[in-house]
């Protein structure tokens, strides 16, 4: 039997920047030189630390999901429901409601405001008929100036909100659009059904961007 150790074969550095062959001094070591052994302990504290914060933001979510008041649930469910409005009125190549400009002519306008030129607007707005806050068809597709109230007069003769209404009839029809006004019931949602809400548009939009994509 021999008694001559083993001469190790050789490996190549694990150091990614380094990458040089060397002859390990023990079976386990992946290091050809001691700068290298420090670089590979920098990069696993590295990584120790990176999970560690991603571990820590998940936590923070998770804790901050469960603060939420029913207002923040609310304003959340109104977010998801508005945002697939807007993506699904792009999508089939709307324009804006209340000023009847094409996309293209409002992009050419207004493409350099933040979050895009696009909203999408109450037809009747939320704070004198809170029942339809969440109605779909309640929430249309509005350029950011019509949206914000800037561009009156934009249908000739009309204000933001008249020239909204025409829009709409033009598009759903008077009866549509008189029976949304008349449109009184009480929408009083759990927590657990703004939850819902919100869940049920996020995944719309979702699927709505995945066709698109493709
Ligand atoms: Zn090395
Ligand atoms: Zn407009």
């Amino acid at each position: 039997m021999s008694l001559t150790v083993k001469q190790s074969r050789p490996k190549k550095c694990r150091v990614a920047g380094c990458r040089a062959t060397f002859v390990p001094a023990q079976p386990f070591q992946t290091w050809c030189s001691p700068d290298c052994a420090v670089a590979i302990i920098r990069q696993r504290q590295e990584k120790q630390r990176k999970s560690f914060a991603q571990r820590e933001r998940r936590e923070i979510k998770v804790r901050k999901e469960a603060l939420k008041s029913r207002g923040d649930h609310l304003k959340d469910a109104e977010k998801a429901v508005r945002d697939y409005r807007r993506t699904y009125e792009l999508s089939i190549g709307s324009g804006c409601m209340s000023c009847g400009e094409s996309q293209e002519s409002i992009l050419a306008a207004q493409g350099w405001k933040t979050g895009g030129a696009f909203d999408a607007g109450h037809f009747l707005g939320k704070g004198a008929r809170p029942e339809l806050r969440l109605e779909p068809s309640n929430i249309w597709l509005q350029c950011k100036a019509c949206n914000s109230g800037s561009y009156m007069h934009a249908r000739k003769g009309y204000t933001v909100s008249q020239g909204f209404r025409t829009g709409l009839i033009a598009r759903i029809g008077l009866e549509a659009v008189e029976a949304l006004e008349a449109d009184h019931e009480p929408r009083k949602h759990t927590v657990d059904e703004l939850k819902a809400i919100t869940a049920e548009y996020r995944a719309k939009t979702r699927e709505l961007k995945k066709g698109q994509a493709a």
